[in-house]
């Protein structure tokens, strides 16, 4: 069982959606644990004290090294587990780095996630706990915990017999199945909605066409879309970060 840890200054935030639909699903049938840990209890003051101006001066607060650190240090009961920072100056998340990151957390039993906040993290705690930062995208949030939660739910989806579909996850976009391009459309009940049909070929029940008509569209959709995810068959979304 994979136990995932959250180390945020928001854990209600955090709880609520690990609680919820197949993250809360994935902990109910006991292929993960979660446990979210407030930053704040390892404040070093009776004040309960997390952050503080920047050395040198500027805007926006500073989460303060010692609590991090001490809280990381509480929570980790395997010296090899992956501890990761949300950052926007992180490796970029996609696919291939999702199956990583899964594979160093199953191996080590354990993932510590550090939601930053306000302008950043001690640099020290980064340096102390070497810390992998991963950034979901270009952009900045004001807190890591949703980028945490992206992670999670990026990773649990990818343990085996959460989906209750393994083949649902596998013609997803980014996969094997897909070639690392996206995945096709879809299509359910009605069959006539708003004098639109559904393509005729999924209505035929011919197993070998229907496949072959997903798989051009899965490709031209990624060649329009997403033409740099476009590479050889066979690989999970390997493109170099
Ligand atoms: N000063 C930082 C931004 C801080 S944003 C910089 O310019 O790089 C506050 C916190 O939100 C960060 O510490 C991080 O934990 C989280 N965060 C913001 N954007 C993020 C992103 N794109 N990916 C991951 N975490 C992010």
């Amino acid at each position: 069982m994979l136990e995932i840890k959250v180390l945020t200054l928001f854990p209600e935030m955090v709880q609520a959606m690990l609680a919820s639909s197949i993250l809360g699903r994935a902990a109910a049938q006991g292929q993960v644990r979660y446990a979210v840990t407030d930053i704040r209890d390892f404040a070093v003051d009776k004040h309960r004290t997390v952050d503080d101006t920047p050395y040198g001066g500027g805007a926006g607060m500073i989460l303060m090294a010692p609590c991090v650190v001490d809280a990381v240090e509480a929570v980790r009961t395997s010296p090899s587990a992956p501890v990761l920072l949300t950052s926007p100056q992180g490796e970029r998340l996609d696919e291939a780095l999702v199956l990583e990151l899964l594979a160093d957390a199953q191996r080590a039993g354990e993932l510590i996630l550090v939601c930053g906040h306000y302008k950043g993290v001690d640099e020290r705690a980064c340096e102390i706990l070497a810390m992998r930062e991963i950034s979901i995208g270009d952009y900045v949030l004001s807190g890591g915990e949703l980028p945490a939660l992206v992670i999670v739910d990026a990773l649990v989806r990818r343990i085996e017999g959460v989906l209750n579909d393994a083949a649902s996850a596998a013609s997803d976009s980014f996969t094997v199945d897909r070639d690392g391009g996206l995945d096709c459309p879809w299509y359910t009940k009605p069959p006539v909605y708003r004098d639109l049909t559904v393509p005729e070929v999924l209505l035929s029940g011919h197993h070998g066409k229907i496949e072959t008509w997903r798989r051009e569209q899965a490709r031209r959709r990624t060649c329009e879309r997403r033409p740099d995810l476009l590479r050889e068959p066979g690989h999970e979304n390997a493109r170099r970060r």
